[in-house]
């Protein structure tokens, strides 16, 4: 792949990082709520000046933009350091799946609030005993007439409490093989059948949720894809969420890393040298270092092959599970750097919060084991093991 940016595209990112400097809010406020509504805000405004749906199709609201530019805008929005949007899990993962499976009168009624906000959206796909092996999955879709009826739990529902549309993936033909009886529905969440609970995380944030389903209705017209092609549809979902972050995720390792060596630079351990004339530490920075241009050019590879073939594939597999081992390995340092003052920090780099978030890395998006075994398959072409 060329690396450089053709003369088009270095005008793209010109034009953008213009107008991040003049429109970015900063960081964001305190308290889930606030924060909430700080991003919904944020959101809006990108999708006014025409920056939400980047490499959506026109005349759904998008930009119409190339892979590459989209690629390019992850990148710099990440270095501007901006706030996250609020529906980051619609426009990085349903409104593609809408784009790819989706009728024409869904991707009209549902594309537009996704880019304004307007409408959240939320994943329901893990169940208690269906994660990894999601195709296992018993929440229930019985059809009546012109509507389907849905019971049962889901879990780890990461933003429910704010959305109004949730990805469901039911079992519509429980006499099906387990990977055929599935349909993907788009579930209304505002309504009394839909329970959702919240869940703490290690960080003392409630990101996600249970959802306790008792008879919810779904139209029919809900279903994206046909009925017993929810796996190939949720598939579609997954491999967005693991490509499209690729971009982001790298730049934002490679910022982290460089506000590490800086403040390795200044602590002191308790024999009071300076870290980084620790030669330890100094292997293990350079070590990061040469992982995270490693990140870079591994998302540039998997740009190649989205170009090539038009969606994402398995190599979005591999770079997710090399972040989450750099991005811990990283938070790990950080806090080994800054020793028992890391109990007490409070301060701009927030490295305990990060270092506690980044536990969930190797586990949401698919864990780390999964992933491999996606990378010896399907990538390297290996036996399969069942
Ligand atoms: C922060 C966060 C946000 C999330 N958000 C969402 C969301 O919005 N929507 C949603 O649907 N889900 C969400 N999830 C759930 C996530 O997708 C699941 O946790 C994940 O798929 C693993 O499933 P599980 O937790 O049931 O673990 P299990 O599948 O039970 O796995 C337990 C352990 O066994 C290993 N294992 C399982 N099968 C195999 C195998 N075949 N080979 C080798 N090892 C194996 C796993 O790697 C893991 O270490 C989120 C999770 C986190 C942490």
């Amino acid at each position: 792949m060329d690396l450089t940016l053709s003369p088009a595209e270095e005008a793209f990112r010109d034009e953008l990082r213009t107008w991040l400097e003049a429109n970015n809010p900063g960081r964001e406020p305190a308290g889930d709520e606030a924060a909430f509504e700080f991003r919904r805000a944020w959101q809006r405004k990108l999708n006014d000046a025409g920056w939400a749906g980047v490499s959506w199709p026109k005349e759904y609201g998008g930009r119409g933009a190339t892979l590459v530019e989209q690629a390019i805008f992850n990148e710099e929005v990440v270095r501007a350091r901006t706030p996250s949007v609020a529906n980051v899990l619609a426009l990085a993962m349903g409104g593609p799946t809408v784009i790819a499976h989706g009728t024409e009168e869904q991707k009209r009624r549902f594309l537009p609030p996704i880019l304004s906000a307007d409408e959240i959206w939320c994943q329901g796909f893990s169940e208690p005993g269906a994660g990894s092996d999601l195709a296992s999955l018993k929440t229930r879709a019985v059809r009546h007439g012109d509507e389907w009826v849905v019971t049962g739990q889901k879990v780890w529902t990461t933003f429910a409490h704010h959305a109004k549309w949730c990805m469901l993936v039911a079992r519509t033909d429980p006499e099906a093989p387990k990977h055929k009886g599935l349909t993907y529905f788009l579930m209304d969440m505002e309504q009394d059948a839909v329970q959702v609970r919240p869940l703490r995380q290690i960080t003392g944030e409630s990101e996600f949720n249970e959802l306790f389903i008792e008879e919810a209705r779904i139209p029919h017209e809900n279903i994206v894809g046909a009925e017993g092609e929810g796996w190939a549809v949720a598939i579609t979902t997954l491999m967005h969420e693991r490509a499209t972050l690729a971009f982001g995720l790298q730049v934002s390792v490679q910022i982290a890393l460089r506000e590490l060596i800086e403040s390795a630079r200044s602590a002191r351990g308790m024999d009071g040298a300076v870290a980084t004339e620790d030669p330890v530490i100094r292997q293990r920075l350079a070590q990061l270092l040469i992982e995270s241009e490693v990140l870079r050019l591994n998302a540039y590879r998997g740009l190649s092959a989205i170009m090539r073939s038009g969606v994402p594939g398995p190599e979005g597999s591999l770079g997710k599970w090399h972040w989450s081992e750099v991005n811990q390995s990283l938070t790990e340092l950080a806090m080994e750097i800054a020793g028992p003052r890391a109990m007490l920090s409070d301060s701009e780099a927030n490295w305990t919060y990060r270092f506690l978030r980044a536990r969930a890395n190797s586990i949401e998006g698919g864990t780390t084991e999964i992933l491999k075994n996606i990378v010896a398959e399907r990538v390297l072409g290996l036996p399969r093991m069942r």
